[in-house]
């Protein structure tokens, strides 16, 4: 598929090496609340160091808009950063310029710098190529290890790759890309694929993709309206709408034996309550899947050869409709199949239900591993294909 070039195929010798992360982190009091987005891109700063490098680290944190928001500053997370390497990081409390310049150059072997919140520049979300070309003066090479934002086309991840030649994918892009690429490309099948979630609009076209590829695709949370719908159920007109309905339609033409849908659900009547798909109450919200719905995903995912999850299946942070998203997760712990989780509410549940270690891999992404699972080419990821193959 992606035939990019990664950082351990660089020579990195001397070299000043920008490189963009997903450092966008939880602060709380001014303090970093969860440094596992920090540990997951260590191992590409390490190497960076290691090889003789000096990074230049890049970030966003949360949305400042364009313009300085001092509580959305780097610096604590600079600070981590420095107790997690036993390094002194240098900050510069500016993206681009002269002060940026200055340490910039003065970077020594063993050392280096975290710049200001790419957010702060206003040319940052909009693509600026002058913003890019700034930036990219500071550095003689570009590591891009930001998977997490790889759908979004920015200066900090797809311009300045116009600026420099010397460019390559983080240790981070390489295990997400592989990962993601193998479960697209060859699964061991049968592929069982589980998506939940709240919102449609905003799953469709991956569920649409994914019932290409997939043996059978279970669909949980609020993603199966459409589908019950389209297959003239009546779950309700507010719970699913006339596009999402079309489009299922022709999924359910196209690959009728895929697509696996609940059977029952369980409603808000003051505390759960199962009723069966063909009698949804209109005025209670569906909160989870049904039992009869959690045993049939239950034995699919049992027989999987390879299980891809996003979504829960319910609203499981509330008491009483966390049932379907702990099977899922328990169900995935219990198999040998490989397999790949994403999604930010998602990860949360792994965590809840004690599950984390036993996933093969899990996503940092959840946007841009939403796109990948479309099928769709991300493009901080073709930026760096279009310099390999110009190399
Ligand atoms: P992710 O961030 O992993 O991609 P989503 O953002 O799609 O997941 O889903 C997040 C939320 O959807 C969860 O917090 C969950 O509470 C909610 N949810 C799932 N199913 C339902 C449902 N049937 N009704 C209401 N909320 C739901
Ligand atoms: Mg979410």
């Amino acid at each position: 598929m992606n035939s990019i070039r990664y950082v351990d195929q660089m020579d990195l010798d001397g070299k000043r090496v920008l490189l963009r992360v997903d450092l966008n982190v939880p602060l709380r009091n001014g303090v970093v609340a969860d440094d596992s987005r920090i540990l997951a891109v260590l191992p590409t700063i390490e190497h960076i160091i290691g090889e003789g490098g000096m990074p230049i680290i890049t970030s966003h944190l949360d949305r400042p808009g364009g313009k300085r928001v001092p509580e959305l500053s780097l610096r604590p997370v600079s600070e981590r950063l420095s107790e997690l390497t036993g390094d002194k990081v240098a900050f510069v409390d500016e993206v681009t310029g002269p002060k940026a310049e200055a340490a910039a150059s003065s970077l020594k072997e063993g050392s280096m710098l975290m710049l200001e919140n790419l957010r702060f520049d206003p040319g940052e979300e909009v693509n600026d190529e002058s913003f890019a070309r700034s930036l990219a003066s500071l550095a003689d090479a570009y590591v891009d290890d930001a998977f997490a934002n790889a759908h979004r086309a920015h200066a900090s991840n797809v311009g300045v790759t116009r600026f420099i030649d010397d460019v390559a994918g983080g240790l981070l892009m390489k295990m997400e890309l592989q990962a993601l690429e193998g479960v697209l490309v060859a699964p061991e099948r049968p592929l069982v694929v589980a998506i939940g979630g709240a919102k449609v609009s905003s799953k469709i076209a991956t569920i649409e993709h994914l019932s290409k590829i997939a043996d059978r695709l279970l669909l949980g949370g609020a993603m199966a309206f459409p589908f019950l719908r389209a297959k003239g159920i009546d779950v309700g007109d507010h719970r699913a709408d006339g596009e999402a309905v079309e489009r299922a339609k022709r999924m359910l033409d196209e690959r009728p034996g895929s697509l696996v849908l609940p059977e029952d659900f369980a409603v808000d009547d003051g505390g759960r309550r199962e009723v069966d798909v063909t009698g949804l109450p209109e005025d209670m919200n569906v909160l989870d899947i049904g039992p009869r719905t959690i045993d049939k995903f239950a034995s699919e995912l049992k027989a999987a050869g390879t299980i891809v999850w996003n979504g829960p299946m319910g609203k499981f942070e509330e008491e009483g409709f966390d049932v379907g998203t702990r099977m899922v997760a328990k169900a995935i712990s219990a198999s040998p199949a490989y397999s790949l989780v994403g999604g930010g509410d998602t990860n949360a549940a792994l965590d809840r239900y004690e599950v984390r270690d036993r996933i093969s891999y899990v996503s940092t992404g959840g946007g841009a591993f939403l796109e990948m699972l479309s099928g769709r080419e991300l493009p901080a990821v073709k930026a760096l294909v279009r310099q390999t193959v110009n190399a």
